[in-house]
């Protein structure tokens, strides 16, 4: 194929970002950082490694995502508490606020509520940035390992324990609802710790060693009753491989606290999207 001859011109035009935030609101960081401040501790829940647990979050409590042990990657599903089909919308939430999330980005819930479901209000991640691979952490571009993937890959390879089907089992027990119907639940992830990016010149999605250490940790604020579920990644620091036993892992410790109520004096809880829902009917 040969290029048409002002193929340099039309590569040359500048991006436009697609969804400029200037309009989003912005969360009030004083107000989310002051609730750090003399929360007690409510819950915790170790996730065993090449598993996954449920833990519920009322809304205007904080859990706490916590690396114990060794490197660790987390897949995260999150859910409104009182209706399962409002969950958390990766793929927005990746056009909102970028390939990653990090302190102030908030995680949209699907449609039609498209509403900030949670919101990050501490990551000891931060620092890390983007590295010179384009590579950075806590990623909205990966869906989840799973065993469908697997199989179409190692021609027709059995693995158990990638993370769709921890988090499949995790809400089947704790809803005490059968595999087949918790299955549907499960959604592309917040990818907890994981670094990622694509490869600039193939544009692959690629993974390497998660930078995260024990005690590092992601904290996010619940903005309406949430019930989460988190797998350990089989992938452990997703530093080599995945969706076998090959490599080593570590629990995940997941802690829920509530913050002092008048910390929470001026908080308000997100109303559901605004769109009328006519579609022009
Ligand atoms: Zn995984």
């Amino acid at each position: 194929m040969t290029e048409p001859a002002d193929a340099a011109a039309r590569r040359s035009v500048p991006p436009v970002i697609c969804y400029p935030v200037d309009t989003l609101p912005q969360p009030d960081m004083g107000l989310y950082q002051s609730l750090l401040e003399g929360m007690t501790k409510t819950d915790e829940i170790l996730v065993p490694p090449r598993d996954a647990k449920c833990f519920q979050v009322p809304a205007g409590h904080v859990f706490r995502i916590t690396s114990v042990e060794g490197p660790q990657v987390g897949d995260l599903n999150l859910w409104n508490a009182l209706d399962l089909s409002e969950r958390f919308f990766s793929g927005k939430t990746r056009a909102l606020h970028g390939t990653h999330v990090t302190t102030g980005d908030r995680l949209w819930s699907s449609l039609p509520s498209l509403r900030p479901m949670a919101t990050v209000i501490e990551d000891t991640l931060a620092w890390y940035g983007i590295d010179r691979y384009g590579g950075s952490v806590h990623d909205v571009i990966g869906t989840r390992c799973d065993p469908y993937t697997h199989a179409l890959l190692s021609q027709g390879g059995q693995y158990h324990y990638c993370c769709h089907s921890n988090l499949t089992r995790a809400l089947a027990s704790f809803k005490n609802i059968s595999l087949s119907e918790a299955e549907p639940h499960i959604h592309d992830v917040l990818n907890v710790f994981m670094c990622t990016g694509f490869t600039r010149d193939t544009g692959q999605y690629f993974m390497k060693a998660s930078p995260v250490r024990p005690g590092d940790h992601l904290d996010i604020f619940a903005e309406i009753d949430l019930l989460g579920a988190l797998s350990a990644c089989p992938g452990g620091d997703c530093g080599s491989e995945h969706s076998s036993d090959t490599v080593t892992c570590h629990p995940l410790l997941v802690e829920i606290f509530a913050p002092l109520p008048e910390n929470l004096a001026n908080w308000q809880p997100p109303d559901p999207s605004a769109y009328d829902r006519s579609h022009g009917a």
